[in-house]
């Protein structure tokens, strides 16, 4: 049966996504939509019915989950009660049912019960969450989309941009930059969209954040095949968005840019791209969104020895298409969230797996973590309208401030590792969900017992898999370091040789190196790497006074890495750079250079915050620094705090540039 479209969600563009929130029309008999409830995530089910058919007995109080713990896991249901869940199981089918008899009709949701909804849900949201929980719910329209066209603000004006980046974040700021009725072009180095999910595509890649809330605001894919989705899911993901809003068309594939050279005179940037092919082309952009990722340059540490080793070796995000690790002898070293996905998913086809770790990851129980959709819930998500939606708000808001309380530094606490009361009991946790597993490991345990506080670096989701497959008789887990490698293998300090053919360096990124191998040349000449002298910083993470209308996504200090997901801050970059481009083409400005003031002040208060959660603290290495132990890539605080923050580009915040090649009435 075809799919239709119901509803029309008012102030949106047609962009080629309305297609995600069609569902199929009810033909399925009482039992079947009972079964279907039987495994359907409830509270976000009864918000959308109630949406659906305004009964507001379904978003009563005796069915709102309990106020949110959040803790090492998440509690299934939001918490709510056998009793309770039983209620909403019985009044939802009840609903469906009515809803299928009266023929299905096409929601058309008031804001007054679209807000009941959302409270129901987010039930401890003050008002200040209310515009970002409508943000991310995206009904009736989508917010997120500029509240200006081109056409009307300046339409005489000649204005190109340049986004480097085809990955998640520059697909997002193409798709605003059409919605505003902006020239744009982006350039991508590899042959196709994606950026790390089209990179990383080792075995057993797969998200490790729930699936529903990685995703876009204007593109709520309704049908994920999993919570965690694997890589492919997520590629194609992708690459269907890129091709429904028609970004895909402005797109300069296997292009790499090497410079960015600003010139004053016409306050416009000379762009330099080489193609794979080896040609080089210069053109001209008036402004730029960089969209590189945080992590997309694989390091690989400086072992001696390794020019020597005569076997295979690669990066994990550059594991060569194809290549079968079956019967083979397999070196992995590091031990953070690519090799958590790597080892358990190739130990049972290796003949040998030496697994070199450094420093143990905490890991967070997540027994779903490699779960199906459940078929029931899976109908109910082709059936019910927006019902992907609310499960996506109810994942967003789940996590919104997530973790981040379980990270602080309570001052005065005096404990070895863990830096605060919520931190210890995070803490005791997780080592209680790994000692459960290793009762029979006593060796593997201590080894697997990290003596660093928890959040410090990237925790990983654990469903059992990690320590299943260190156990396993070929497989060892060596924690003394590497001294060199040879020919034929490894060597550890007490002069064993682990002999391997194959090395796979799952030892992260470059992260603090951000926009490197870019040449970056500003006002004045100024070098924004010389600059930076490897403390990357930028205001709000977005822009570095003396590059003017240079925008960045996932730029500095904007990871959020206990709260929300790289999608969340790639989103607010974004729609900050439309704000200020559309008020620089309003104000028939040239260009907008932000000040000093402010992005020093911003750059203290990060700091300081940074220092007030586990990774600012802790000794422990971690891609959140950079070599002068600064955390130059986390952002500390609230969602709703870098939300609010770049809503709106305050231009107060920006020396505003003129140009005279362009006349601010429209013409040249
Ligand atoms: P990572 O988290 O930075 O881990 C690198 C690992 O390599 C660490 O265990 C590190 O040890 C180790 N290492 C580095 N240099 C080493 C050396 N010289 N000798 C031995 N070990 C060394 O890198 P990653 O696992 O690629 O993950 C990076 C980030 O990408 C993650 O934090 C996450 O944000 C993202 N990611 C996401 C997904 C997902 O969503 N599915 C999957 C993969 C990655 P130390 O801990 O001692 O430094």
């Amino acid at each position: 049966m075809n799919k239709v479209a119901f509803g029309t969600r008012p102030g949106r563009q047609t962009d080629g996504l309305e297609k995600l929130d069609h569902v199929l029309p009810i033909a399925a008999s009482d039992a079947e939509i009972e079964a279907a409830v039987a495994e359907a995530d409830l509270p976000a089910l009864l918000a959308a019915l109630a949406v659906l058919t305004g009964n507001d007995r379904l978003i009563a109080d005796d069915l709102q989950p309990p106020p949110f713990q959040m803790g090492a896991s998440i509690k299934p249901q939001g918490g709510m009660s056998a009793e309770a869940q039983a209620k909403a199981r019985r009044l939802a089918t009840q609903s469906l049912i009515v809803y299928r008899d009266n023929g299905c009709p096409p929601p058309d949701p008031s804001a007054a019960v679209l807000e009941r909804a959302m409270r129901f849900l987010a039930r401890d949201a003050g008002d200040e969450y209310l515009p970002l929980l409508r943000h991310e719910l995206g009904l009736p329209r989508d917010m997120g989309a500029p509240d200006w066209h081109k056409s009307q603000t300046a339409p005489n004006r000649e204005f190109r941009v340049a986004v480097i980046g085809a990955g998640l974040s520059g697909v997002a700021a193409a798709h605003r930059l059409a919605q505003a009725g902006v020239d744009y072009t982006v350039f991508e180095k590899n042959p196709d969209v994606g950026g790390v999910w089209w990179s990383n595509s080792y075995p057993g890649c797969r998200l490790d954040t729930p699936n529903f809330a990685y995703s876009f605001s204007f593109a709520q894919k309704q049908d994920w095949p999993e919570q965690f989705s694997r890589q492919i899911e997520i590629q194609k993901y992708i690459a269907d968005v890129a091709r429904d809003t028609s970004v895909r068309d402005n797109i300069e594939f296997n292009t790499e840019v090497v410079s960015l050279v600003y010139d004053e005179a016409t306050a416009t940037w000379s762009l330099r791209t080489r193609r794979a092919d080896g040609a080089i082309r210069d053109q001209t952009f008036n402004a730029i969104i960089t969209a590189v990722g945080q992590l997309s340059r694989p390091a690989i540490p400086d072992i001696p020895g390794l020019d020597r080793f005569r076997g295979a070796w690669f990066h994990s995000a550059e594991w060569p298409a194809g290549f079968d690790v079956a019967g083979k002898r397999v070196a992995v070293i590091g031990t953070g969230a690519s090799a958590y996905q790597i080892v358990p998913s190739i130990v049972s086809e290796v003949a040998e797996l030496k697994v070199f770790q450094r420093n143990p990851p905490w890991m967070l129980p997540t027994p779903n973590y490699h779960e199906l959709i459940k078929p029931g819930m899976a109908w109910l998500l082709h059936h019910v309208p927006y019902y992907g939606r609310w499960f996506r708000f109810w994942q967003f808001w789940i996590a919104a401030e997530g973790r981040l309380p379980l990270v602080a530094v309570d001052p005065g606490w005096d404990h070895p590792i863990s830096v605060g009361r919520a931190n210890e009991s995070l803490r005791l946790e997780c080592m209680a969900h790994l000692e459960a597993q290793l009762v029979d490991r006593p060796d593997l345990l201590k080894k697997l017992t990290p003596t660093y506080p928890p959040g410090a670096k990237r925790m990983l989701r654990d469903n059992g898999v990690w320590t299943s497959a260190l156990k396993q008789p070929h497989a060892s887990l060596l924690v003394d370091g590497i001294t060199s490698i040879t020919e034929t293998g490894v060597e550890t300090p007490d002069g064993t040789l682990h002999e391997v053919d194959v090395i796979v360096f799952a030892t992260g990124f470059l992260a603090s190196d951000y926009l490197a191998p870019i040449k970056i040349v500003g006002r004045g000449g100024k070098d924004l790497h010389v600059w930076w002298g490897g403390d990357c910083r930028a205001y709000l993470g977005i822009t570095v006074p003396g590059f003017p209308n240079l925008f960045m996504t996932g730029g500095p200090n904007t990871g959020v890495v206990v709260n929300g997901s790289a999608i969340f801050s790639a989103e607010c970059a974004v729609e900050y750079a439309l704000s200020a481009i559309g008020q620089l083409l309003a104000g028939g400005h040239a260009a907008m250079d932000v000040r000093d003031a402010p992005f020093r002040a911003f750059n203290e208060r990060v700091d300081a915050g940074n220092l007030t959660k586990a990774w600012g603290v802790a000794k422990t290495t971690s891609w959140y620094k950079n070599q002068f132990g600064r955390a130059s890539q986390t952002w500390p605080f609230s969602l709703l705090e870098y939300w609010r923050l770049t809503e709106t580009a305050d231009l107060a915040d920006y020396e505003l540039l003129p140009d005279s090649t362009f006349r601010a009435d429209g013409g040249g």
